[in-house]
């Protein structure tokens, strides 16, 4: 407890470096903010308020815009800082070391959806797509923001054969299956795809939830139908997705600060079991909650993943909806894993909004 007081006090006293002078008749702010950026973990890792090179960083836009690098806003000014954007469902944009690495390629939802701010077209930088599955909200805009891009574009086999019928030059893309052995290098990401499994809700519990939403809720129009159809077509309904089809990605920067990600709600499997044994935790969870719209089953899921996957910091995705549909509350879920373990930082933006991290203090360095 003192030691989180003591870091307060120190924030307190660095955050707030603000200087007024006198003009005419007003005060005026000379020094508006002495730090780049808020990290997260800053009540945790009080070195972070003793930095003094970090703290005499420049506000950096790239981690206060909401503006993605990929459609031409800033990058961090600093090569070691991680800036991590979420723009609905469980895509991803990560910025790190002057390169962007997209998580699911899912941008133009149609107008049964809330807009995300930009349309796929304009998604002009990438150099790496990862795709956790196969289903259409996941990668309807893969193999478009790859081919305009020129990034390379990494899904399950069930994945890129539905890649290999859509305009995108093959020799971009890459199959991994997540048994083991694969290691992908992009710039400083070192990419460890791992076998997932993909979300199952049951049935009858989805089934009950939807007919109350479309009893309750306008009809979508011909129009919109044929909008939703076009864009379903553009990711596979193949059985293969739920069992052989779900990739998790171990993420490990150059310093060794790690990410998991994980784009469906599904059951951890023994190859994640296996890959947390040898690395114990990771900095960032990226992770998406469970379909059950029950907060009974989407906490339990929750809990194993977190559970499984010890990050410092929890970031949610998956939970936002159609305009007619439900979002997946985060809020039981953060409180679950709070209760299982207080230390956890939970962080839930909106689209686009950055979150950045000072990644040369990470776990693999005894931070
Ligand atoms: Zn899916």
């Amino acid at each position: 407890m003192t030691k989180l007081l003591g870091g307060e006090a120190v924030r307190a006293g660095t955050r707030c470096l603000t200087l007024f002078v006198t003009i005419g008749m007003g005060l005026v702010p000379l020094l508006a903010h002495a730090r780049p950026f808020d990290d997260p973990r800053s009540d945790r890792i009080r070195a972070l308020d003793d930095d003094t090179a970090f703290v005499a960083e420049p506000r950096d836009p790239a981690c206060h815009a909401p503006v993605l690098a990929s459609t031409g806003g800033a990058l961090p000014k600093n090569p070691r800082t991680l800036a991590i954007r979420w723009t609905g469902f469980s895509n991803f944009e990560l910025v790190y070391n002057g390169q962007i690495v997209l998580l699911d390629a899912y941008f133009d939802r149609g107008s049964l959806y809330p807009s995300l701010g930009f349309k796929a077209a304009d998604v002009k930088k990438a150099d790496a797509i990862l795709i956790g599955h196969g289903h259409h909200d996941h990668m309807s805009d893969a193999a478009s923001v790859g081919a305009r891009t020129g990034a390379t574009v990494v899904g399950a086999p069930v994945t890129t054969e539905k890649l290999a019928t859509q305009p995108i030059d093959p020799k971009q893309v890459r199959t991994v299956t997540g048994r083991g052995g694969e290691v992908l290098q992009f710039g400083a990401f070192k990419v460890e795809p791992i076998l997932g499994q993909h979300g199952d809700p049951p049935a009858q519990l989805v089934d009950a939830f939807d007919a109350a939403l479309k009893a309750t809720t306008t009809p979508p129009t011909p129009e919109q139908l044929a909008e939703q159809a076009a864009i379903r077509q553009r990711g596979t309904q193949d059985r293969r997705v739920r069992t052989e089809g779900t990739i998790a990605y171990l993420i490990t920067l150059d310093n060794g600060f790690r990410i998991m990600y994980r784009d469906s709600g599904g059951r951890v499997t023994d190859f994640e079991k296996a890959a947390m044994e040898r690395v114990g935790r990771v900095d960032v969870g990226l992770i998406a909650v469970s379909a059950a719209y029950l907060n009974s089953a989407t906490v339990a899921q929750a809990r194993e993943h977190v559970r499984t996957y010890k990050p410092d910091v929890y970031i949610p995705a998956h939970h936002d909806a159609a305009f007619n549909n439900l979002w997946r509350a985060t809020e039981p879920l953060f409180q679950a894993v709070k209760d299982d373990d207080p230390r956890i930082i939970t962080v839930s933006r909106g689209y686009r909004e950055p979150t950045c991290f000072h990644t040369d203090y990470n776990i693999s360095r005894g931070q």
